[in-house]
């Protein structure tokens, strides 16, 4: 539908590519649109205004006017440039992960506030932390919840009964924490007591509080495990939902080759999208 207004809106930047010589495509995270792609025109030109206000990792507000295709950045400002996460490489690394996961979940025109907010204060937190690593699983944990994927940590996804925390299994495709009965019997992989605690400690505890804790190397390694595979379910699902699923066994039924190069950039599509 044409707008007819150019809109202001704050958002965050999530990444930038080039765009011909002088152009950059961002794509903008907003509270209230949701995934926004813009062409900020001339920024890779020297002097140009825009250029320091649409960098990735930045928070500001932004005019944008309805170009052919693509959103067209008029005017920026800076509201955030977190510089102490652009210094260091660990809080970079976690915040550019961040910045993928919103990047390949979040629609375009969705009014997205409670995951918004999550993003602002998680990277708020990367710019003083001392353990980037807790930021993400903490933004994890809350990114999962927002996805419809929120992790059971109460009762065994399978049966039902309550869990102690000792002897557990944790099971990504069902969602949760499987009791002791339930995993002896082979469902899901083992969930270490210091995990269990640490993954409800997370739930109810501020982000500050969480890149507090010690976490050994062994359940460092688990947590990153369980968080890993809880992802893949949520964004798998959401890249079945997305059709790219449909354009796979269109092309089975087809013949791959007539129409692999159709379905590779729906892929591609779908990816930046979905994934
Ligand atoms: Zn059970």
């Amino acid at each position: 539908m044409p707008r007819i207004r150019p809109i202001r809106t704050e958002a965050i930047v999530l990444r930038q590519r080039p765009l011909g010589d002088a152009d950059r495509i961002c794509v903008l995270f907003s509270p209230t649109r949701g995934r926004i792609e813009a062409v900020a025109k001339g920024v890779r030109k020297p002097l140009s205004k825009l250029a320091g206000h649409v960098e990735p990792l930045s928070r500001g507000q932004f005019g944008l006017a309805q170009g052919r295709n693509l959103d067209v950045v008029t005017d920026a400002s800076t509201l955030d440039s977190w510089p102490a996460l652009h210094d260091d490489m660990d809080r970079m690394t976690e915040a550019l992960a961040l910045a993928e996961l919103v990047d390949r979940s979040t629609d375009v025109d969705v009014s997205s506030r409670p995951l918004y907010d999550v993003l602002r204060h998680s990277l708020d937190e990367l710019a003083s932390t001392k353990s980037p690593r807790a930021v993400r699983w903490w933004f994890t944990l809350r990114f999962l919840d927002q996805q419809g994927y929120r992790p059971e940590l109460e009762g065994c996804v399978r049966c039902r009964s309550e869990v102690g925390p000792e002897g557990n299994g944790f099971s990504a495709a069902d969602g949760g924490v499987v009791c002791p009965r339930c995993h002896g019997a082979g469902v899901g992989r083992r969930l270490s007591s210091p995990v269990f605690r640490l993954l409800r400690y997370m739930r109810r505890s501020s982000c500050e509080a969480t890149a507090q804790v010690n976490v050994d190397a062994d359940a460092s390694a688990e947590l990153e495990r369980h968080l890993r595979l809880s992802l893949e379910q949520a964004l798998e699902s959401r890249l079945r939902s997305s059709g790219f699923a449909e354009a796979l066994a269109r092309a089975e039924m087809v013949g791959r080759d007539a129409t692999s190069r159709v379905v590779e950039s729906e892929r591609e599509e779908q990816q930046r999208a979905a994934i």
